[in-house]
């Protein structure tokens, strides 16, 4: 008889995590408390336009979600981003000022296209020297911006390094743990003894890389349907495959059992938790109270997209895939891309499609606010920033509360608690952007290695 898992959260944690106990042969329960498939992954598929209301894009160096791709036979259609789409801004007043060639999050890897940038002032420029013999950490987990502080000054940290990461984790950088999301820099400081020379080096490595393998292509990829076909796919290989798929059953509570694990009066040989680590907390609090302490003290944020569509004639788009807006500009918008630059074809050529962010750690507040009022407030933003004309003829807005992981000062040490609770509990495995890393190939590792472990 097969062994039987049940799998909480249908998300592409989730749904991968089953998909991949249900290759190696276990027949899989999957609870999904929400009325559709995806969790924050959900496109929304109309003729002739494919909007991204969640997540839109895969980071191509992380291999776990090509491997996904390819595993569900989607790789023949992956696509890159536009040709415009291949560098950023960042906003400082009402202008949008391109990030200069070779800028990494935190500090240029090439010289003279930031010197001339004007994102940074020119005092601010002479401050970031101060890299070059700045002291170095003593080893503690230190916040994103004690370090760029320390090395680069305050302007660097509240005009490039906030915003620049602010666009990925949505975080505070005074609370954000440099180790557990870019151990990269602390490396670059203990090999080079400065950022500036490590990004050099970095940028010397990548240009004989490229040169060895020819042109290189964007950083992000997806697929043509939007990131909704690969959920989909994998909704349809566990329905194939036998699987049983509950919509509209949250789970309430799990708990070990006779050498197994009872799940709501259903019982299994293993369950597979793949929620938000708040969700996994409630539902773990039976089974140990330590354990859901833990999961608790992850904190989250929320966020919301906004999809505005225009005709073409009504907005100037720059040729970018998107800007970012540092939060000392104190504006409600925190981010927008130029979605049809960055995925050309996925709406009519007459038609411009922004994307709105909002939220995260430092403007959550602002999701207080009702549909009508964060949408006008988001728009008069834009408008601010690009010449707009008009109404849009499309808004959607997409709000998801507490789905950004926060992974704050002392998170690794956090996890690796939790990691080992999870393992003095056999047959259970946690999934979920609150570890590992909060971008969806992270989580389709974790799913991948849950699997092969409780296997
Ligand atoms: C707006 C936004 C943009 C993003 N952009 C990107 C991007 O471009 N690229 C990228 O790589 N990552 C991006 N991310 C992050 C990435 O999307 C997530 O980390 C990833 O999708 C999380 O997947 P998951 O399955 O772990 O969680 P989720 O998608 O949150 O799914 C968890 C599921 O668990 C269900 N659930 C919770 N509690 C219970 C319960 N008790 N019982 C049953 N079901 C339950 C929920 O209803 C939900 O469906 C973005 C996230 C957001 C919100």
């Amino acid at each position: 008889m097969s062994r039987r898992a049940i799998v909480i959260g249908g998300g592409i944690g989730g749904l991968t995590a089953a998909w991949r106990l249900q290759q190696r042969g276990w027949s899989v329960t999957i609870l999904e408390a929400g009325d559709r498939w995806g969790g924050v992954t959900q496109t929304r598929r109309t003729p002739g336009m494919t909007l991204e209301l969640g997540p839109d894009s895969l980071i191509r160096t992380k291999p776990a979600g090509l491997q996904l791709l390819k595993d569900l036979g989607l790789d023949g259609g992956i696509i890159g981003t536009g040709a415009d789409a291949r560098s950023s801004m960042i906003a400082r007043g009402r202008r949008l000022l391109r990030v200069p060639d070779g800028l990494y999050l935190l500090a240029p890897g090439r010289i003279w296209p930031f010197v001339w940038s004007s994102i940074i002032s020119w005092p601010g420029k002479f401050v970031m020297l101060k890299d070059l013999w700045a002291r170095t950490g003593n080893g503690a987990d230190e916040s994103l911006a004690s370090f760029v502080r320390r090395r680069l000054g305050r302007e660097a940290l509240e005009r490039l390094a906030q915003p620049m990461v602010s666009g990925i984790y949505t975080a505070d950088p005074e609370r954000l743990s440099l180790a557990a999301t870019m151990p990269q820099f602390l490396e670059m400081e203990r090999t080079h003894g400065s950022l500036l020379k490590g990004m050099r080096a970095r940028a010397k490595a990548e240009a004989s890389h490229a040169n060895a393998s020819g042109p290189r292509y964007g950083l992000f990829m997806s697929v043509p349907g939007g990131l909704a076909s690969i959920t989909d796919a994998l909704v349809e290989r566990l329905r194939v495959g036998g699987a049983d798929l509950r919509l509209n059953t949250p789970a309430t509570s799990a708990t070990p059992s006779a050498g197994g694990w009872q799940v709501d009066g259903l019982t299994a040989d293993a369950v597979v938790c793949a929620q938000p680590a708040w969700a996994a907390a409630a539902v773990l609090e039976d089974a140990d109270p330590n354990l859901a302490t833990r999961l608790a003290e992850i904190a989250y944020a929320s966020v919301a997209t906004i999809n505005f569509v225009f005709a073409k004639h009504q907005v100037a788009e720059p040729k970018a895939a998107g800007f970012v807006v540092p939060a000392i500009e104190g504006r409600v918008l925190l981010a927008c891309t130029c979605a049809t630059r960055k995925w050309p074809g996925r709406a009519p050529e007459d038609t411009v499609i922004l994307r709105a962010f909002v939220g995260g750690a430092l403007h959550g507040h602002h999701l207080e606010r009702d549909d009508a009022s964060l949408t006008a407030a988001v728009l008069a933003d834009l408008r601010d920033l690009l010449p707009i004309h008009g109404e849009p003829t499309e808004v959607v807005i997409s709000r998801w509360p507490r789905a950004m992981a926060q992974y704050e000062v002392g998170h690794l040490e956090r996890v690796a608690g939790i990691r080992q609770r999870e393992q003095a509990l056999p047959g259970l495995a946690l999934v979920g952007n609150g570890y590992e890393g909060v971008g969806i190939p992270d989580v389709v590792a974790q799913a991948d290695a849950a699997a092969a472990r409780l296997s």
